[in-house]
């Protein structure tokens, strides 16, 4: 066969794994038209893709079972492709734990090479939130998360994403709850720094005949990865973007974000303008509120002069407890006068409800618990 197959590049675009050897591809790396490529590759024709995908994906099976939906050519199909070169291994749920509200559940996985992940469940009245890791550690070593402090481990693939947003439905379901309604890329990692398998696995989860979380429910969290703002600008990605600032000069910045010596608030801001102007989109901005450190009424008049003609909405987050960083959370008070300057200033601005402190699931706890010497 001449040429390479969008699924072949999509390969090849996989980040190398060669500290911990090779993973087996599984088969929740595919999005739908590579599962149909792969099936007409191999004399299948494309439209056993449906009832495979339901399989995966509604029904949320975890081996394909002889159910009368997977007819004979794609049983065969999949009798010898499965555990040759496509396996359905998903990251192991090992824990799960709830908070003692009741509203949030963390869910820790083990990925194939032992790595740890988590994944957090978020309660709201009526809906249901994912917060899914994209990589396990981070390499941009913001000081107050427990994510950058524990270091970059790897990225993961498209398929490991995936399973997390099928382990959350499937609790969500053992609940008797109908499933999810958003994901947040918020959870372990820099979605950015691993941009054409966050991209993979998003198409995977918003496809209307799987789990079909709707594109405008997907919010893509960056600390500022500034050609990755653009890429995503440029492709016209249908994902909303959050951006986590936390200050409004370089030198206050770069204390709390080391990678703001790479992208500074300049570059930063004007990739933001610029997706804004590109897609028509809304930015949201993550302000991590630090007592004495970023929370006065001071630091939200310059956001707001800072982020002035952009269409944004400011998401104030209190300070969560981590290890190693000894800044104090700002107390309410604080985030209220922070979001009425923001308000006044003519800002869509809220108040992230605090979840899963007490379980460590909340914004920047998490940690994988092999590297966590507690
Ligand atoms: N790497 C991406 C997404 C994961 S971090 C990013 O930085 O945006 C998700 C959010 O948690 C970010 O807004 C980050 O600033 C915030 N965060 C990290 N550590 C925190 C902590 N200790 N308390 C509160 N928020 C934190
Ligand atoms: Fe990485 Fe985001 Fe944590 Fe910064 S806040 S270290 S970018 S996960």
């Amino acid at each position: 066969m001449g040429g390479l197959s969008q699924s072949d590049r999509a390969w090849g675009d996989l980040p190398p794994l060669a500290k911990h050897g090779q993973i087996p591809r599984s088969i929740y790396d595919l999005t739908y038209s590579d599962l149909e490529d792969r099936l007409v590759a191999n004399g299948v024709r494309p439209l056993h893709a449906k009832s495979l995908w339901r399989a995966l994906y509604q029904r949320l099976e975890t081996e394909i079972v002889q159910h009368s939906d997977i007819l004979p050519p794609l049983r065969r199909w999949l009798d010898k492709h499965l555990n040759t070169d496509l396996t359905l291994d998903t990251p192991a749920v090992t824990e799960c734990i709830g908070s003692a509200d009741g509203y949030t559940k963390k869910l820790l996985l083990r990925l194939a090479d032992h790595q740890e992940i988590e994944t957090v469940i978020m309660g709201y009245p009526g809906r249901f939130t994912a917060c899914i890791s994209t990589q396990a550690g981070c390499a941009m070593g913001c000081v107050f998360c427990a994510t950058g402090q524990m270091g970059f481990v790897r990225n993961l693939r498209a398929g490991e994403m995936v399973a997390q947003v099928l382990h959350a439905q499937r609790q969500l379901r053992s609940q008797g709850e109908s499933g999810l309604r958003n994901v947040v890329l918020m959870g372990m990692g820099e979605p950015l720094a691993n941009y054409d398998a966050v991209i993979q696995a998003l198409r995977i989860i918003s496809n209307t005949r799987g789990t079909n979380i709707g594109t405008a429910r997907i919010t893509i969290s960056t600390v500022g990865v500034v050609p990755g703002i653009i890429r995503l600008a440029e492709e016209g990605q249908p994902y909303n973007l959050a951006v986590s600032l936390h200050a409004t000069t370089d030198a206050e910045r770069s204390a709390l974000v080391p990678v703001n010596h790479r992208w500074p608030l300049a570059a930063l801001i004007g990739a933001c303008r610029t997706y804004s102007a590109t897609t028509g989109r809304r930015v949201f901005f993550g302000w991590t509120l630090i007592e004495d450190q970023n929370d006065s009424r001071d630091h939200a008049r310059r956001l707001a002069e800072l982020i002035r003609g952009l269409d944004a909405h400011v998401n104030l987050i209190q300070l969560n407890p981590t290890r190693d960083f000894d800044g104090r959370s700002s107390g309410l008070n604080a985030a209220v006068a922070f979001r009425t300057v923001l308000q006044e200033a003519g800002f869509a601005c809220t108040i992230r409800q605090r979840r899963g402190i007490d379980v460590a699931a909340g914004c920047g706890q998490l940690r994988s618990a092999q590297t966590v010497s507690r």
